[in-house]
């Protein structure tokens, strides 16, 4: 397949390794970020870790968007369901993370929620459509990949006059992420060398808003595609960029990413969406303007002014190590509830829910590193 089998060719995976050990230095150590869950998933899958020297070390970051949503946010959606009798519709990942007392979604539905998996925002926009008796509350997660889709369904269901649609919006912004860790007091953003960019979040936002990485942290960021030699390349572009002591921002997925992005869908999500002053992120806590909520413009199609939706902050089970793996400063492995007391079948956090969260990606793979 175009643009799939070519970024797999084992023989050029060889030599891009070759390459890599040829340019690493013996005398340091290079920690690299991949923020994305894409790239845990593809290191994971495609056995990266075991082509590179031992002194490069890849260290996960928070950019799965299932497993950085607070207990709390999806402890506000189950009671959304239970208790206001809402027809409540999000993505299927989101369904089994553990909340409160380690009740998911698919609890509340047992438990007589009507609670819906959808594959986009518009079959929720259907759900609305299909039931005008009901009021239909669409459960919006994820990045900035995910946010142009939520804001255009809102957009259409004021165009068309749907009264009965609304979303509980929960969308989170990828640079100010980025800059928590590294402002992190934690020794985690300071041991960090260098960070492999996000893909398909790059695509929408463009590699502009990552400069202030460099710029003001003196760090370098590779954006990078998600196929094995992708991320290959974009590790070499790092070692080079840190054994020069440069911090650019550099693109190796120039096939869909530009500087400025996607200036369409930029536009459509500040016409709907305005940044939170703060946000409780697992693992991350507070950070200022790191999340959108829906405008006073689209306030009739806000769940959080439909509906009262208090916010609680609650702490991860105990013994799971989520907020720690997602800060980068520990491993999966490292937690002693991995592969026992949790499994994908079985999570107690959220990192094993989902394919892009470390831990799920670990315990398919095999992941030693
Ligand atoms: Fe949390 Fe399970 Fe991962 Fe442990 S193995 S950190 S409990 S998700």
């Amino acid at each position: 397949m175009k643009y799939v089998d070519e970024f797999r060719d084992a023989t050029l995976g060889r030599g891009l390794a070759r390459a890599i050990a040829a340019e690493v230095s013996p005398h340091r150590t290079y920690h690299l970020m991949e923020f994305c869950g894409g790239h845990t998933h593809a290191i994971a899958r495609h056995g990266i870790p075991d082509l590179l020297p031992a002194n490069i070390h890849l260290i996960h970051g928070p950019g799965c968007p299932v497993c950085v949503l607070p207990i709390g946010r999806i402890d506000s959606a189950i009671a959304l369901a239970l208790d206001h009798g809402v027809i409540l519709c999000t993505y299927g990942d989101v369904l089994r993370v553990p909340a409160s007392g380690r009740r998911s979604l698919l609890q509340a539905r047992a438990a007589g929620a009507d609670v819906r998996m959808v594959y986009s925002s518009l079959d929720a926009l259907r759900i609305a459509r299909e039931n005008p008796d009901r009021e239909v509350v669409f459960f919006a997660i994820g990045f900035e990949t995910t946010t142009p889709p939520t804001a255009a369904v809102l957009r259409q269901a004021r165009a068309t006059g749907v009264k009965n649609f609304t979303a509980f919006c929960n969308h989170v912004l990828t640079p100010a992420a980025i800059r928590g860790i590294l402002d992190s007091a934690a020794p985690e953003g300071a041991r960090l060398d260098g960070i492999i960019g996000p893909s398909h979040v790059s695509t929408v936002i463009g590699s502009r808003p990552y400069e202030f990485v460099a710029e003001e942290y003196h760090r370098p960021v590779v954006i990078a595609g998600f196929e094995p030699l992708d991320v290959m390349q974009s590790i070499l572009m790092l070692i080079r960029q840190i054994n020069a002591g440069q911090a650019e921002v550099e693109n190796e997925f120039t096939r869909a990413v530009r500087r400025d992005g996607n200036p369409k869908a930029q536009s459509l999500m500040a016409e709907i969406l305005e940044p939170r002053p703060a946000f409780e992120w697992r693992g991350l806590g507070s950070i200022p303007r790191s999340a959108l909520r829906i405008n006073a413009a689209y306030g009739d199609f806000d769940t959080e002014r439909r509906f009262p939706v208090p916010y609680r902050a609650v702490a991860d089970h105990k013994g799971c190590e989520c907020g720690a793996i997602l800060r980068g400063a520990k491993e999966p492995r490292d937690c002693r509830l991995f592969g026992t007391a949790c499994t994908p079948e079985n999570p107690v956090g959220s990192c094993m829910v989902s394919s892009e969260g470390a831990c799920a990606a670990h315990y398919t793979y095999g992941c030693h590193r």
